[in-house]
């Protein structure tokens, strides 16, 4: 179902510039909340498991496998596991997460329309759905990496471990930092997925509303301000290609960590 092109002119035949639509934190904490609870699901049996197989480890050469042999294959299979969970968890988690982004930029793209007196109904249209399905792929495809990496350096550390004579506290505290530091990530993720999913989405709307210009805000919010982004900011650009900006064509919220928004216009003559 395509949504009917209608364009939005301005009544009074000036230009409006609506307030931009901006990430909902709301939705960003929540995402931030699964994610970390899958994490900290992984990493509590997994450094259980590590100490219940280091500590089952003859203190001398098996008969046939060496002890390092028989770490690397538990290793690997305690691996195997743990992405196969987060495979089958992550796709869920991902959709839950697209619809509520997409329910949430809506909502605030409506809203914003509604305090200039359009009155709109969003559909899920085609370009939508294109929308939130490359929301989804992309988030399946960075939670599964969120266990691998994880994972893989959990191994090496456990590798490392047995070659330098098998401290198994030391290697405990080597998880628990790889925990923190795998736990940040996925809070990072779920926060610039966000900005990306509702830049995607209001790029989207706007399309979908015949909203062919938008002027580039850049947000204050972000510690390390890009310098480019800084100059856009107030800038008009064209819905369809975005901005060029470091040697490509971007909208606002694209880039990783990249906090600035749209504010759409709607033009005061056909
Ligand atoms: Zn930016």
């Amino acid at each position: 179902m395509t949504e009917p092109r209608k364009r939005l002119t301005s009544p009074s035949g000036k230009d409006i510039v609506l307030t931009a639509v901006r990430p909902n934190a709301g939705v960003a904490a929540l995402y931030t909340k699964r994610l970390t609870k899958m994490v900290d699901g992984m990493h509590r049996a997994v450094l259980r498991s590590v100490r219940a197989i280091y500590e089952a480890l003859p203190p001398e050469l098996a008969q046939d496998e060496s002890p390092a042999m028989a770490l690397a294959n538990e290793m690997r299979r305690l691996a195997r596991k743990w992405l196969g969970r987060f495979e089958e968890e992550g796709p869920k988690q991902a959709r839950r997460f697209a619809r509520e982004a997409q329910r949430s930029t809506d909502a605030s793209m409506a809203a914003r329309l509604r305090d200039q007196g359009f009155s709109v109904q969003f559909k899920v249209t085609a370009e939508m759905n294109d929308a939130y399905q490359a929301v989804v792929a992309e988030n399946v495809g960075l939670i599964r990496s969120i266990a691998e990496q994880h994972l893989q350096r959990v191994q090496g550390s456990v590798m490392r471990s047995v070659s330098t004579g098998r401290d198994l506290e030391t290697l405990a505290k080597d998880i628990e930092k790889r925990y923190r530091l795998t736990r940040k990530r996925a809070g990072f993720i779920a926060r610039d997925q966000n900005n990306k999913a509702t830049a995607v989405i209001t790029r989207v709307r706007q399309e979908g509303l015949g909203i062919t210009h938008a002027r580039w805000r850049h947000s204050r919010a972000g510690k390390q301000p890009r310098k480019s982004h800084l100059q856009a900011d107030g800038e008009i650009y064209e819905v369809a290609r975005g901005m060029f900006l470091d040697g490509k064509w971007i909208r606002p919220g694209e880039e990783p960590n990249c906090r600035c928004v749209s504010q759409s216009i709607i033009p005061g003559f056909e």
